[in-house]
């Protein structure tokens, strides 16, 4: 008799977008002819940058051929890639790592999961609150968040991110083994300052905590002063993994590339206390279970890097935060409360008239046709506000502000 692992029955069945989508799909059949505008899901709309698509155009013209034709890669990634993640991404930061330090993967979400494999089901694991949702349900999976009670899984421990604390989290009050850090923040597209990550490096060294760092949207970073890296920090490749993306970076979402680091002085611990080496045994567990990310996608990946490439990137990057400076104005104007969007592509609205972030979602679809995400569905400390993204076409954002603004009357 095939057993099915009992923690993925533990899981609640409305994936917060599933939820959004019959709510959306329930509207659209009473009112057919209703143009819906999403500002909800965090996908991006612009075009690939030339330079990464003559890459891919080149890189499966190679493939065409018995000449040029590349089968499996290393399930690291193509050197070539690693070397160039290595000196944009870091060595330009003054950050010193080298490419077997570098996975390439299919995307940061896969890694966000996968690396619970490596660690202890008896980890205590904290979250931010609220937090990407695969971070929770990936320990879910493996065992490590208890039972869900009131929203909340009672083995986790949460950082709740609100108002009143800036949207900062507090170190734990009971010291944790793993915590989940992602800045600048999906959903409430707030920053961490240099001293607020060393204060989290600090903590990790001392109880030995592993920091898993998500940056995947570090490229929307404008404000000069703000970390890029968490191996900015002193000490921090001792306890941390970092996780990027080419996904918003350069548009990748539908290509998929992205890279995790696993710095060679970073240590877990045996349950005896014997460090143990997580470059080895990820390397390990990737060369089992991972082939690699595609050749097209790793070329494509590479161009990024070229001179055209950050340029065209970055205009890209630049477009999506003219989205967020006229969503962040037009709101404020309107009298509400918005958070983000000054670093990032995610504004954290607060929802006005003391209603629910679900009653806010029906209210904004019924009378101005626009989509948000609801922030409750982030976690229990997201009730009260909304996620909008600065991702749409510019047309259609401009236009959700004027129906937002026509319709802030109505009540
Ligand atoms: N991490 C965060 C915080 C995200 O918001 C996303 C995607 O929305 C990802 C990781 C996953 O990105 P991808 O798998 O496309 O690289």
């Amino acid at each position: 008799m095939a057993l099915v692992n009992p923690h993925f029955l533990q899981l609640p069945n409305h994936y917060l977008f599933s939820e959004i989508a019959e709510r959306v799909g329930r509207y659209r059949q009473r009112h057919p002819d209703a143009d819906i505008i999403s500002l909800g899901i965090g996908d991006v709309t612009q075009p690939l940058a030339p330079a990464v698509v003559q890459a891919m155009h080149r890189a499966v013209d190679e493939l065409a051929s018995a000449s040029t034709f590349h089968g499996y890669g290393p399930e690291q990634g193509y050197a070539s890639l690693r070397e160039a993640i290595v000196q944009h991404d870091y060595a330009a930061r003054g950050i010193d790592l080298s490419p077997d330090e570098v996975f390439v993967n299919d995307g940061a979400k896969s890694d966000c999961g996968n690396i619970g494999e490596l660690l202890h089901t008896d980890n205590r694991v904290a979250v931010t609150d609220p937090v990407y949702p695969v971070y929770v349900d990936a320990n879910v999976m493996g065992g490590r968040a208890g039972s869900l009670h009131d929203g909340k899984w009672n083995e986790l421990t949460y950082l709740p991110c609100t108002e009143a604390n800036h949207f900062v989290p507090q170190l734990p009050a009971q010291p944790v083994d793993i915590v989940y850090l992602c800045y600048p923040n999906n959903p409430t597209g707030t920053t961490l300052t240099r001293a607020q990550l060393q204060r989290w490096v600090d903590y990790a060294r001392r109880h030995r905590t592993l920091i898993v760092y998500d940056s995947a949207y570090e490229a929307y970073i404008q404000d000069t002063r703000i970390p890029h890296s968490i191996y900015e920090m002193e000490g921090a490749r001792e306890v941390a993994i970092e996780m990027r993306s080419f996904s918003k970076t350069a548009g990748f979402t539908g290509v998929r590339c992205g890279y995790t680091v696993v710095p060679k002085a970073l240590k877990a611990y045996t349950t005896d206390g014997k460090p143990a080496s997580l470059n080895q045994l990820w390397h390990r567990r990737q060369s089992t279970k991972f082939n690699g990310a595609s050749y097209v996608s790793q070329r494509g990946a590479e161009a990024v890097y070229s001179a055209e490439g950050q340029e065209q990137v970055r205009r890209t990057i630049a477009y999506y935060m003219e989205n967020a400076r006229l969503i962040k104005q037009g709101l404020t104007t309107m009298g509400l409360t918005v958070y983000g969007g000054d670093n990032a592509p995610y504004l954290w609205v607060k929802t006005p008239d003391g209603k629910t972030s679900w009653q806010f979602f029906d209210h904004l679809l019924h009378q101005s046709h626009v989509v948000c995400t609801p922030g409750s569905g982030f976690g229990p400390s997201g009730e009260g506000f909304m996620r909008l993204t600065a991702f749409a076409d510019r047309n259609r954002t401009l236009q959700a502000l004027e129906r937002i603004a026509g319709t802030r009357g109505k009540r």
